[in-house]
Parts: C-alpha cells; sequence; structure tokens
C-alpha cells in the first residue's frame, strides 16, 4: 500500500476500542483507524481503561514497566500503564490500569463499562461517571511522555476524551515533550455531551476562569463535549453533513451555536467498513456466493433462502425489503410502521431483524401477524442473520430521524442490496439518489428523500419499486454502481491522514 507523503506519529485516545471493549460504533473507528493509518505508513497507538472484561479477552496484554503519577483534584494516583497490540497488527494498544474506576464491568453482576442495573433493574451511569474520565485523561496525557517518541497528534473521541484538548492546551503545553502536539477531537454522537455538576470541577487540576460559557460551562454544569470542542485545534465528526446538521438547532442538541463558531475547523469523515468481513464473494454466513459480475445469479439464490427461512412464498420477482437496525426511535422504526400497510397493498415482502424499544416490539409482531405471507420479524441481535438479510434483500430500508455515519446502508451497497434512505448525515453523504441525472451519469446507488414523513418515505419506496418491477437493466445497474464502491477504512484513513497532515503543517 503507498504510503503516506509525510510519516505522522498520532495516538487514538477512547473509552472503547474494538477488539478489547465495545458498546457502539466508537469502538469500530478507535479499533479500525489507527491499524488502517498504520498500514498508509504512520506511526499508531490505540489507548483505552483497562476493563476488567479485557484481561480475560482474546487480546494477550502484559504490562509495560511504566507507572505513572495521575493528579485527580488533590490527590496523586498511581497506575500502571499495560500493552497490547490489535489483532493481525504490531500497532500497540496501551491500557490504563485502575481497579477501583474500571474494574467493575463484570455483566454476570450487571455492570457494564458505563453503567450498572440498579435493584429495580433500570440502567444507570456510574455515580462518579466525571472522576472515571478525568482520571483517564490525565493519565493519557501522563502516558504519553513515556511513549518513547515525540506525538504529533493527539485523537480525542467524544465526551469521556473531551479533556484531552483541555489539558493539552491549558497544562501541558509548557512542557517541552507537549508542544508539538496537535488536538484533533471526533464527535461520534451529539446526544451524549458528559454535562457534570460544578461540584466536580476541583479534581479537573484547572483553573475556575475556564468555567465560563465561552469554556467548558454549560448551562451552570461542566460539559465535557463542550470542552473538547472548543479547545481542539481541529473538530471532525463522522460525516460532511453530519457536520453541517449539527450546527442546526434540530441536530445541535444545544451545541449548535459552540460548533458553528467553530466551523472554519470543523469537518466530517465518513466511517469505514471492513471489507473483507462484509464481502457477498467469501461471506461465510450467505448461501451462495457472488461479486459484481455474478449478482445476477447469486443474489436470487440468497434471496429464495432467506424468503425460506422467515416462511415466505419463495417468489423471486416480489421485490424483498430488507431492515436491521437497533428499534430504537433514532432509526425512523415510527415511519416504517405508519408506511407498512401502504407497501404491503403493493405485494412487497419485508424482513426486519432488530431489538430495542418494546413498544417497536409490540408493534412489529401485530403487523407480521396481520400479513403472515408478506412480513418476517426477528426481535434479537443476530449477526450471521444480519449478513443473511443483507445478502438476500433485494432493497434496504433506512429511513433514520438522524444518522451521523451509518454502517448498514454501505453494508447494503456491497451486497448490492439498494438502500432507501432519508437524506440525513452519513446517508445523505454515501447514497446518491436515483435522479434522472444520476442515473444517465452512471452515478445513482439507492434511493433517498428528505422529510421525515411516512408520505415521503412511502414515494422513495415506489420509486424503487417502479425502477425494480418496469426497468430492471437499470435497476442492476444501480446494484452495480453501488457494489464498486470502495467505502473501505483505508478510504475513511486518506481522509484522516489528510486533517493530520493539514494540522501538521500550520504547526511547523
Ligand atoms: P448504529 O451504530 O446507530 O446502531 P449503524 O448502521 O451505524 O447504526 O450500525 C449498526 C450495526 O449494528 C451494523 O453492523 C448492524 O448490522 C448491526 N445491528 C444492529 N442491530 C442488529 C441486530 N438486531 N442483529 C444483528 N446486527 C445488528
Amino acid at each position: 500500500m503507498a504510503n503516506a507523503p509525510q510519516s505522522l506519529s498520532i495516538l487514538v485516545a477512547a473509552s472503547e476500542v474494538v477488539g478489547f471493549a465495545k458498546t457502539g460504533g466508537l469502538a469500530d473507528v478507535a479499533g479500525a483507524l489507527p491499524v488502517a493509518l498504520a498500514r498508509r505508513g504512520h506511526r499508531t497507538a490505540a489507548i483505552l481503561p483497562l476493563y476488567r472484561g479485557i484481561r480475560t479477552g482474546k487480546q494477550p496484554i502484559a504490562p509495560t514497566e511504566h507507572t505513572l503519577a495521575v493528579p485527580v483534584g488533590d490527590r496523586i494516583i498511581p497506575c500502571r500503564l499495560w500493552q497490547s497490540t490489535f489483532p493481525d497488527s504490531d500497532v500497540p494498544v496501551y491500557l490504563v490500569e485502575n481497579s477501583d474506576y474500571f474494574e467493575r464491568d463484570d455483566p454476570s453482576q450487571g455492570r457494564g463499562i458505563y453503567q450498572y442495573l440498579d435493584h429495580t433493574g433500570y440502567k444507570r451511569d456510574y455515580p462518579d461517571s466525571a472522576e472515571r474520565y478525568i482520571f483517564f485523561c490525565r493519565a493519557v496525557m501522563e502516558a504519553i511522555a513515556v511513549l518513547g517518541y515525540p506525538l504529533d497528534i493527539l485523537h480525542a473521541n467524544d465526551w469521556q476524551t473531551g479533556l484531552l484538548p483541555v489539558y493539552l492546551k491549558e497544562l501541558y503545553r509548557y512542557r517541552p515533550a507537549y508542544q508539538k502536539i496537535r488536538s484533533l477531537f471526533t464527535i461520534h454522537n451529539i446526544a451524549y455531551q458528559g454535562t457534570f455538576k460544578p461540584d466536580v470541577y476541583p479534581l479537573l487540576g484547572l483553573d475556575w476562569r475556564l468555567f465560563n460559557h465561552r469554556q467548558m460551562e454549560f448551562w451552570g454544569q461542566v460539559n465535557f463535549l463542550k470542552s473538547g470542542i472548543i479547545f481542539a485545534d481541529w473538530v471532525n465528526t463522522v460525516s460532511p453533513t453530519y457536520a453541517q446538521e449539527i450546527q442546526t438547532p434540530y441536530y445541535g442538541c444545544g451545541l449548535e451555536g459552540v460548533l458553528s463558531e467553530r466551523r472554519n475547523r470543523l469537518s466530517g469523515i465518513v466511517n469505514g467498513i471492513d471489507p473483507d468481513l462484509w464481502n457477498p464473494a467469501t461471506d461465510p454466513f450467505i448461501p451462495a456466493h457472488y461479486d459484481v459480475e455474478s449478482v445476477e445469479i447469486g443474489k436470487p439464490k440468497c434471496k429464495a433462502a432467506l424468503q425460506q427461512e422467515f416462511g415466505l412464498p419463495q417468489e423471486p420477482r416480489s421485490p424483498l425489503i430488507g431492515v436491521v437496525a437497533r428499534l430504537v426511535d433514532q432509526k425512523g422504526i415510527d415511519i416504517i410502521l405508519k408506511a407498512a400497510d401502504g407497501m404491503l397493498a403493493k405485494g412487497v415482502q419485508l424482513v426486519v431483524l432488530g431489538e430495542g424499544d418494546p413498544m417497536y416490539h409490540r408493534m412489529l409482531t401485530e403487523l407480521a401477524q396481520r400479513f403472515p405471507q408478506q412480513v418476517g420479524l426477528r426481535l434479537k441481535f443476530d449477526e450471521a442473520l444480519a449478513h443473511r438479510i443483507e445478502a438476500g434483500a433485494d432493497l434496504f430500508l433506512m429511513p433514520s430521524l438522524f444518522e451521523p455515519s451509518g454502517l448498514n446502508q454501505l453494508y447494503s451497497l456491497r451486497f448490492g442490496t439498494v438502500p432507501i434512505v432519508r437524506a440525513t448525515g452519513g446517508l445523505f453523504d454515501t447514497i446518491s439518489d436515483s435522479t434522472p441525472e444520476q442515473l444517465s451519469a452512471g452515478t445513482a446507488t439507492g434511493f433517498r428523500f428528505a422529510g421525515y414523513s411516512a408520505p415521503e418515505l412511502t414515494g422513495a419506496i415506489d420509486r424503487a419499486l417502479e425502477m425494480y418491477r418496469h426497468h430492471p437493466e437499470q435497476f442492476l445497474q444501480v446494484v452495480r454502481t453501488g457494489m464498486r464502491q470502495d467505502w473501505s477504512w483505508n478510504r475513511s484513513a486518506l481522509g484522516y491522514e489528510q486533517l493530520c497532515i493539514r494540522l501538521i503543517e500550520e504547526r511547523d
């Protein structure tokens, strides 16, 4: 693989990294990006807390010789740095050990990375969430000094590491080893901000002058995400459109003003997918393999198997629409339900895999009972089935209310399953609508609609059905255009590389 024009050293700090600890998409980014950047010739590493589960995980870990002295409030907390590597690579992963803060994640006792189950069975954040990540951020800052090489970029992610840019500017830039480091802060989901009562402020080790509404204060509280946005040298999000959207009240969750003030240093890069894991030519979960040339032969076999698995009539020309999603408001399940009767009246088959809000479980179950010949439903998390739906469906529905980046539409493109999406966030950036212009340019990959409503969703479905039924050659062209696109991590890493180089060029 071609090396970057300039080799940089980059440390990715996150509260979760796939292969070690994961609750969501942040872990995928923090796991894939360091490896993809290393492949491009950069010196990279990741750092996260040493949660209990990591000790018994697949990746072996070992203590380093480094003990850090971590200031938290007026205490100095000693902690050891541990080390591992990413699977099948020599890219280091550093782990910050502190059993009081991090060794709680025992699911059998109702304890997770961020939350625990209280005695009524309700999930609650740990009461010392702020202190845990204040400690982690200070430990990361101390760990930089023992890495053994100069760091160019400190990449913080989401509220848990939002304090890193603050510490770099306010406390550490006076030390020679930190003077040249530039900070990049990525927002994965603005809905989670890490806001805490001012009581935690003395633990930060920062001057009270920073507790004002232009810096760390937000409606009387300390806001870690806002702090990262204000103090970072650059702010990034997980798609260009999400970067624009969060500057508006509808999407910005109160931080729209702060973000628009920083708009000249705010950008977005769509997350990548693992092209080996999601590859219809080799996927071990699917019943027949195919690629862009053989999709017409392979996909119908996968479709027939999927229809059989869900007990639906094996009609090759009935359009089959797939949905794989967490069943939460964000994913637009309510407008799918509102549009469902009309859609089913047009003779489509609908297969839904997901779990989440019990209200959606009930409503989808009722729909499946009313249309047993047309609706297949599985209310669970099942990775292999997700692959089989991606392979067997003709169309994939993702009408999200908001979608910072989104993965399923990218898996769909790769599997030749034409996405129908709401034009928001990463969905807008990755799916080009089948307009006459895009079709004649050969760039159309799906169907998009703008307004969050059942009629607009229905309009997009109707356009898709019209093409599927009456213009199959054109439909196949859309399928193939999507399958040929590269949404791999290498592509995203190139975006991050360009951003990092820009920051370093400004510095030098
Ligand atoms: P989000 O991160 O908001 O849930 P994305 O589209 O970015 O949405 O990623 C969702 C990921 O979770 C995909 O890998 C998808 O296949 C997977 N997924 C979601 N629900 C299920 C489920 N019930 N079973 C299997 N995989 C699921």
